[in-house]
């Protein structure tokens, strides 16, 4: 029994030591792809070591389908989309530390407690977490190549592109796709032979619809907060709303609607408990 104890104990030990590595490795590839900043490599460290060392393989893979399919997608038609990126969004491409937990915090939070209370449902509502950020990740960086320019969620209105709250066709397919591709991944690893520590549901299609519908319904929540409560500032020199607390064109903005604590990295995070939560609403119904 004393035996059986301490090599699980070393087991744990040695998946926490797998993830730290694995986490750095990450990590250093993204901050050498400039896909993060220096604070935004601790993020990914400290999301990716909790994910992986108590979530297990196949949680650390599918954050890893995250970060690697967003970081991908921030470099297609990089020149067509930073025109839009300086002038409306609060940040570059690189992601810093509040961006990094604002996408895998809840994900980290749910394989913590996923661990200490271990229920099935838990990988459900993970899955969800990751379809969200995923999902809304893909809708950013694809939803701006939009043939045409967007409408807002809340009154159909047409809006610039890259306003927070607009949608449009590819976009909308985008977070689809990329809340989709999360599921399908969270299918892939279930099917791959040895111990991957995934319930049932996620051998059958049934974790596709459950992430593809948890994604979705999450990024079409995030438009909802970015068109209403989100903190949205004008620049009065340009005449355009933006996220920026200092316009692309130097000038410092004016708060023009929303509340001040409600930006752009609190939205996402709530998209992702909206993920985790419809996920594993999802997973009671048909799991
Ligand atoms: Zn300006």
């Amino acid at each position: 029994m004393k035996a059986i104890e301490i090599l699980n104990g070393n087991v744990e030990a040695l998946t926490f030591l797998i993830g730290v590595i694995l986490s750095s490795i990450i990590s250093f590839i993204g901050y050498k792809s400039e896909s993060l900043s220096r604070s935004g490599v601790v993020g990914a460290m400290v999301t990716g070591t909790l994910i992986f060392g108590f979530g297990g393989w196949a949680a650390g893979l599918l954050l890893l389908a995250f970060f690697a399919s967003s970081s991908a997608l921030s470099h297609f038609r990089e020149a067509q989309k930073s025109a839009v990126a300086e002038e409306k969004f609060s940040k570059g491409g690189k992601r810093d530390l509040s961006q990094a937990l604002a996408n895998g915090g809840m994900a980290a939070l749910l394989a913590v407690v996923w661990r200490l209370w271990p229920s099935t449902i838990w990988f459900a509502a993970l899955v969800g977490a990751l379809a969200a950020v995923n999902a809304d990740t893909w809708a950013t960086e694809l939803g701006v190549l939009n043939p045409h320019p967007p409408r807002s969620i809340t009154t159909g209105r047409v809006v610039p592109v890259g306003t927070s709250g607009g949608i449009s066709p590819l976009g909308t397919g985008a977070a689809l796709a990329g809340a989709t591709f999360i599921g399908f991944v969270a299918w892939l690893l279930a099917q791959l032979p040895g111990a991957w520590l995934t319930p049932a549901y996620s051998r059958s299609l049934t974790v596709i619809l459950i992430a593809a519908i948890a994604g979705l319904a999450s990024a079409l929540f995030d438009s909802l907060l970015g068109a209403t409560v989100q903190q949205i500032y004008y620049c009065d020199h340009c005449q355009k709303d933006t996220e920026r607390v200092v316009h692309s064109c130097g000038t410092q903005t004016r708060a023009l609607r929303g509340w001040s604590w409600m930006d752009n990295d609190v939205v996402n995070f709530l998209a992702s408990v909206i993920g985790a939560a419809v996920g594993a609403a999802l997973v009671r119904i048909v799991g």
